[in-house]
């Protein structure tokens, strides 16, 4: 069966079940049929005996029987005795032992030479001492007889049901499992495409196959989120690793070719080690990023007093012109990922401010908020919505050499790693205030 289709297999199952419960019925029917049998043989026995016993009366000494008594109706065989038991009336069966004894009353099932046979006495008094016995006698059907019937009936019978019950099973089978195949012909059309932005239609009715469609469509999801990431991870590297790589080159190539004095030497090596270290810094944002895009960072997410872990990042910047007014405010978060966005914040503020930074942590609603604000340059407000872009930088002559225009990308995907938001408020020439909006906690 292992090459089999499903289909196949339900319908071969089913017509294993139908024999099994057709021959389990044929059993039950058997014993059903011979106790029904016998019960109407012994019921139609006694109504025709007593409705037969007021037709039989004496006159004169004799025995005298209404027009209408018969000694055969409806298998029912009557016999008249004497009160010494001499047959007077009716017709012995061959079969049956005349020796039966009388008892008055007494259904009761004898057995003949030619099978079963019911039996019942009845006494009729017609004075004192005299009487006679009426025996009505019914034969049994045979045993052999209803097992033969029975199973000429089902040697026709199951077969029949069997092969109705199987093309039933395939048809059914085939008419349910009809979603199955168009979704299996879709999946591999997508996958035969290579098209990962395609989805399967959703199924109108809510059923199993549409749990199967969503999950699809979910994975599939996935898979071209994941291809997307791993593509722009690829195409962002190689870009921007691109213009360090030429610049430690080409200071490499002057090196080589020129005898360059030793000041021009210690020049060069400036040149190559901070290209060296951007480079590094950039692979390391990158592979940051794409792991918190891709889900896989792990992170450890704890309630946390956040005032007191930008007390202590302060203490290491240890610059006079950073202005802090803590309160406690209590939020979830992942510390490193916390502290690492805290930090871009703080650098692009130094960095793009007149100096002045001022830090605050307060809670406002249900949110509690970290914020960075400085005086410096601002960010016009047709850019303000751009600077979340991955490498974007406003304008290069204003930003930062050694800046990687990949801080407040990352800056927003940890806010929203941690489960907030970013928000910035902007003005050219006055400054710029970047907010983290985080879920407020109890202490
Ligand atoms: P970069 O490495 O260039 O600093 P970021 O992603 O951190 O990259 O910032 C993107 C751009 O946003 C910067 O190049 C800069 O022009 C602008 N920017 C960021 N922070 C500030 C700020 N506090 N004030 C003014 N401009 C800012």
């Amino acid at each position: 069966m292992k090459g089999w289709t499903v289909k196949s297999r339900i319908t071969l199952w089913m017509g294993l079940m139908t024999v099994l419960l057709s021959l389990l019925l044929l059993l039950f029917l058997l014993s059903l049929s011979e106790r029904i049998m016998r019960q109407t043989s012994m019921a139609q026995l006694e109504q025709v005996v007593r409705s037969n016993a007021d037709k039989v009366s004496q006159k004169q000494g004799k025995l005298v029987l209404k027009e209408d008594f018969n000694f055969y109706h409806s298998n029912v065989n009557l016999l008249i005795y004497s009160k010494k038991e001499a047959l007077l009336a009716g017709q012995v069966p061959v079969s049956f032992n005349r020796s039966e004894p009388f008892l008055n009353g007494v259904l009761r099932q004898v057995e003949a030479q030619d099978g079963p046979v019911c039996v019942l006495d009845l006494w009729i008094p017609f004075d004192w001492e005299e009487g006679v016995w009426l025996r009505g006698l019914s034969q049994l059907p045979l045993k052999a007889q209803t097992t033969k019937s029975l199973l000429l009936f089902a040697a026709a019978g199951i077969p029949l049901f069997v092969l109705l019950a199987g093309f039933g099973a395939y048809f059914i089978l085939r008419r349910a499992l009809r979603p199955l195949s168009a979704i299996t012909e879709m999946v591999s059309a997508i996958n035969d495409t290579d098209d990962l932005t395609a989805r399967l239609p959703e199924p109108r009715h809510k059923d199993e196959f549409a749990l199967l469609t969503q999950s699809f469509n979910g994975m599939f999801a996935r898979l071209e989120k994941a291809v997307e990431i791993e593509k722009q991870f690829t195409d962002d590297a190689s870009h921007e690793l691109r213009t360090p790589v030429s610049i430690i080159k080409g200071a490499c190539e002057v090196a080589e070719k020129f005898d360059e004095t030793p000041q021009e030497r210690r020049e060069t090596l400036e040149i190559i080690h901070r290209q060296a270290d951007k480079m590094a810094n950039l692979i390391s944002c990158l592979l940051q990023m794409t792991r918190l895009e891709h889900g896989t960072e792990k992170l450890q997410m704890e309630k946390q007093d956040i005032s007191g872990l930008v007390a202590r990042l302060l203490e290491e910047y240890d610059l006079p012109s950073l202005h802090y007014i803590p309160s406690s405010v209590f939020a979830r978060i992942d510390q490193t990922q916390f502290l690492r966005l805290a930090q871009n914040l703080i650098d692009n503020a130094l960095r793009y401010g007149k100096g002045e930074v001022w830090i605050s942590v307060y809670e406002k609603g249900k949110e509690a908020i970290f914020e960075v604000k400085d005086n410096g340059i601002g960010i016009a407000p047709m850019e303000q919505a751009r600077i979340w872009d991955r490498f974007y930088r406003v304008d290069a002559s204003h930003s930062d050499e050694q800046g990687t225009g990949l801080g407040l990308a990352m800056v927003k995907r940890i806010a929203e790693a941690l489960g907030g938001y970013m928000t910035l408020d902007s003005r050219e020439g006055r400054g710029s205030t970047f907010a983290l909006h985080l879920p407020l906690q109890r202490p």
